[in-house]
C-alpha cells in the first residue's frame, strides 16, 4: 500500500469537483440561508477540531496529550475536510516543516506560486516521519478506506435528500479545502514576523480568523512543539483555548 500518495494525489480533482457541484447546486436549486449557516457551523467543527486541533497540533506535532476519544473524534472530523486521511495529511505537513520554502516543500508559495491554490501536494514518501501513525490500526484503516468511508457518508445523507448531502457534506468540505489551500499560500506570503525563522512564514490576523489561530504561522514555525500559536497578547488563538479544555 502506498501510505503517502494515495489520498493526496486526488485532492486537486476533488477540490474542482466540489466547487463545480456547489456552484451548480447554488444556481439550480432553491437555497436556504439557515442551512448555509449549518454548513458554516460544520466547517467550524471540521476546520477547528478536525484539521487545526486534530490533524495539525495533535497528530503532526504531538504538541499536547489527550484521550483516545478526542484523538479519534478529531481524526474523523479531519477526514471530512476532503484534504485526505490523517496519514497523508501528516506526511505532507511534516515535509512542509522539514523543507519549509526550500526544494522539497510540498506547498510553498515561494517555490510553487499561485498554482498551489489548487491542492496539489506533491511530496516524497517518508515513512519514518509518520511511523507512529502507520503502526496504528485506526489510522491505517481510515487511510486505506478513506474514499470508501467518504462515499458511504455521502450516500447516507443522500438517502435523506440532495439538500442534506450538499449542506452537510459537500459545502462544508468545499469551504474546508479552499480555506486550507488559501491559508497554505497566505501563511508564507502575507503578514509580519515575530521570529526570524529560516523560511517565509508569516502571521496574519484575518487568516487566523478563518483558520482558528493557524494564521499565527510564523510563531508556529518558530515554536512547532507548542500547541499555543499566539505570542503577543492580541494574537488570539481559539484552537489553543479549546485544547486547554481537552488536553490532559
Ligand atoms: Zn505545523
Ligand atoms: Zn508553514
Amino acid at each position: 500500500m502506498n501510505y503517502l500518495t494515495s489520498n493526496t494525489a486526488a485532492l486537486p480533482y476533488i477540490q474542482v469537483l466540489l466547487t463545480v457541484l456547489t456552484l451548480l447546486f447554488a444556481i439550480l436549486m432553491p437555497q436556504s440561508l439557515a442551512m448555509w449557516g449549518v454548513s458554516i457551523a460544520l466547517y467550524v467543527l471540521i476546520g477547528c477540531f478536525g484539521i487545526s486541533i486534530g490533524y495539525h497540533r495533535l497528530l503532526t506535532h504531538k504538541s499536547f496529550k489527550t484521550s483516545k476519544f478526542w484523538e479519534r473524534t478529531c481524526t474523523i472530523l479531519g477526514m471530512l475536510a476532503f484534504t485526505g486521511s490523517s496519514i497523508g495529511w501528516v506526511g505532507v505537513h511534516r515535509q512542509h516543516h522539514k523543507y519549509s520554502d526550500k526544494e522539497g516543500d510540498p506547498h510553498s508559495p515561494v517555490l510553487h506560486g499561485p498554482k498551489m491554490l489548487i491542492a496539489n501536494y506533491d511530496f516524497d514518501p517518508n515513512r519514518w516521519s509518520i511511523r507512529y501513525l502507520i503502526t496504528d490500526k485506526f489510522h491505517v484503516f481510515t487511510h486505506k478506506y478513506y474514499f470508501g468511508i467518504i462515499a458511504l457518508w455521502m450516500l447516507f445523507w443522500l438517502a435523506f435528500g440532495l439538500n442534506f448531502l450538499f449542506y452537510l457534506v459537500i459545502i462544508p468540505g468545499m469551504i474546508s479545502i479552499w480555506v486550507s489551500t488559501i491559508s497554505n499560500y497566505v501563511n508564507h506570503k502575507w503578514g509580519y514576523k515575530n521570529f526570524e525563522t529560516n523560511d517565509e512564514s508569516r502571521n496574519l490576523w484575518i487568516n487566523s480568523i478563518f483558520t482558528f489561530g493557524e494564521g499565527w504561522h510564523n510563531n508556529h514555525h518558530a515554536r512547532p512543539g507548542s500547541y499555543d500559536f499566539s505570542v503577543k497578547w492580541w494574537e488570539f488563538d481559539p484552537a489553543a483555548k479549546i485544547i486547554n479544555l481537552i488536553k490532559r
